[in-house]
């Protein structure tokens, strides 16, 4: 397999003009670079302090108008922003795979997550932001009515795994609610973020209301966060830490989105070709650079020869390559730094006792950050790939001999984002995943039934993060509620001259009389 291709469509003048709009006063560049090839192919603006204020201010001034839009037509924007994404899908793919190296089939998965978000939202979003009539204290004499305000300005952080999904999935709630974003993307895939905003503004997002900063997060990280009235963080578990100290200084909300080290539970009634295929994609998808994916699969003892063969054979048969279309089965790591981090993980396991079954070894022949999917047998709590995230295309197999057992395995860990269960029996899986903790569990699929169902909140528990994305809590997070309470006569409390005594008395057997009633 040769060199690959750049698409044509990545011009230097197109390129370019996505990254004019990051501010960059000081004329400091990042030189975004070709994961595939190495070669440079824009260098990006680094963004000051001052120049994140300046966009904040920017921000601030187009949310007070956009918040004055009826939520109908600010709706409407994102109505034809769901047309233009998914006609300029293939664009978006080829800047995805420039500036992170996965394969082509994982890029255009990732393009249709902003689209999916749209939809998700453009049925519940009139609805949630509605103002709700509540009953208040006193029964007809009373009311309070519960009212989304939006937040003003939300920050958000994100990660180079999904850069596109993060970038704007998690914007596009905020947005509906009548906010402001300022995004921080990784300066490795700013790209892709910055073509998907070019296009919402295209759909009649105004200008000034979405804005770009970059740099390194430690520089950019505390400005941002120190102006920002929410923040939406995705990325590892020690900088979610991090951002959740300085917004809690700063008493803004925000959410956290954060590492896993996600198990998997075979049972014995599995049907193995099922199984296998989805457990392959599990592990390697996204070569193994996503949030939800498996680093950990619990065998049943009685099959544990059988699967383990079935799921080797299939993990070594995956062709790997660097390609422009829908050949590969696996594509790059995102950089030779974290290529060497995947590598230390396996080789750290190898020095402690692990047995290689498949892989193990980079692929500097094919390009300069790929790693070959790889299969390890004998992990123990000891070895990194045993307790933190590897974040790359290795798994650990384990032999477990009753369920409770596996149960154990799977919760021994300081992360909760996903796990997967499967059976041929829903129920058995069920109750299963009811006792397993993590803040998603997918049963007869590895990850994407979980992530995909937006009517649903999915975040993690314990060392994998606060709060969620989706479902109505992923917009309701962006808005503050106002209480307005109203009573059309003062009744509250004992009439002038009346005996305390009695009142009190009143009003206990009012309480007790509306209980009975079902008033309240
Ligand atoms: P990371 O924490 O290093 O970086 C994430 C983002 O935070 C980047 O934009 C980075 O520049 C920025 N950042 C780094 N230090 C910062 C600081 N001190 N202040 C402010 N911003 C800072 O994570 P990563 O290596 O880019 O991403 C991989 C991690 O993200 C993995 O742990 C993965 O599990 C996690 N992730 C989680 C989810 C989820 O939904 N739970 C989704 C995708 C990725």
């Amino acid at each position: 397999m040769g060199t690959p291709t750049r698409p044509a469509g990545l011009t230097d003048a197109f390129l370019e003009a996505l990254v004019a709009r990051v501010p960059g006063s000081s004329g400091a560049t990042w030189k975004l670079t070709e994961v595939y090839t190495g070669e440079l192919l824009v260098e990006l603006p680094q963004s000051t302090p001052e120049d994140i204020e300046q966009a904040f201010a920017e921000a601030r001034k187009a949310q007070a108008l956009w918040a004055q839009w009826p939520v109908k037509k600010r709706l409407e924007v994102f109505d034809r922003a769901h047309t233009l994404l998914l006609d300029n899908a293939l664009t978006t793919t080829d800047l995805i795979q420039a500036e992170s190296g996965k394969n082509r089939r994982m890029a255009v998965e990732e393009t249709c997550d902003p689209p999916m978000i749209i939809s998700h939202y453009l049925k519940r979003a009139a609805k949630l932001l509605a103002p709700k009539k509540r009953g208040g204290p006193i029964p007809f004499l009373s009311s309070s009515t519960e009212v989304h305000v939006p937040k003003g300005v939300i920050g958000i952080i994100a990660p180079w795994n999904f850069p596109f999904a993060t970038g704007l999935s998690d914007a596009i709630p905020a947005l509906m609610a009548g906010n402001a974003v300022v995004v921080k993307p990784d300066n490795k895939t700013a790209l892709s973020p910055l073509y998907g905003i070019s296009l919402l503004e295209e759909a009649g997002l105004p200008k000034g209301l979405f804005q770009v900063v970059c740099g390194e997060g430690p520089d950019v990280g505390p400005t941002l966060i120190d102006n920002a009235d929410y923040v939406m963080f995705t990325g590892s578990t020690a900088t979610g830490r991090v951002i959740g100290e300085r917004a809690g200084r700063n008493l803004i909300g925000c959410c956290l989105e954060l590492g896993g080290k996600n198990p998997m539970i075979v049972l014995d009634d599995v049907d193995v070709d099922e199984w296998v295929e989805s457990a392959t994609f599990g592990v390697f998808g996204n070569t193994g650079q996503i949030c939800m994916h498996i680093e950990r699969i619990y065998l049943p003892d009685g099959r544990y020869d059988e699967l383990k063969d079935a799921f080797v054979r299939r993990a070594a048969n995956l062709e790997i390559g660097a390609a422009y279309d829908f050949g590969p089965e696996i594509g790059s790591l995102v950089s030779p730094d974290h290529r060497d981090r995947v590598a230390a993980h396996v080789d750290d396991a190898v020095a402690k006792g692990a047995t290689v079954l498949t892989g193990g070894k980079a692929r500097s022949d094919i390009g300069p950050a790929f790693f070959e999917p790889t299969v390890l047998e004998g992990v123990t709590k000891d070895m990194l790939a045993g307790r933190t995230e590897t974040f790359g295309p290795v798994v650990g197999l384990y032999r477990y001999r009753t369920v409770d057992e596996a149960i154990a395995l799977a919760n021994d860990t300081d992360y909760g984002l996903n796990a997967s269960v499967w059976s041929g029996d829903i129920a058995r899986a069920e109750a299963v995943a009811a006792r397993i903790d993590s803040g998603n569990v997918n049963i007869n699929d590895a990850l994407a039934t979980a992530y995909a169902s937006k009517g649903t909140p999915s975040g993690g528990v314990k060392s994998s993060g606060v709060g969620a994305r989706h479902g109505d809590q992923g917009l309701l997070k962006y808005t503050d509620v106002k209480n307005v309470a109203v009573l059309k006569k003062q009744v509250l409390g004992a009439r002038p001259g009346q005996d305390y005594d009695a009142y009190v008395k009143q009003m206990l057997q009012s309480l007790k009389l509306m209980r009975r009633l079902r008033v309240r």
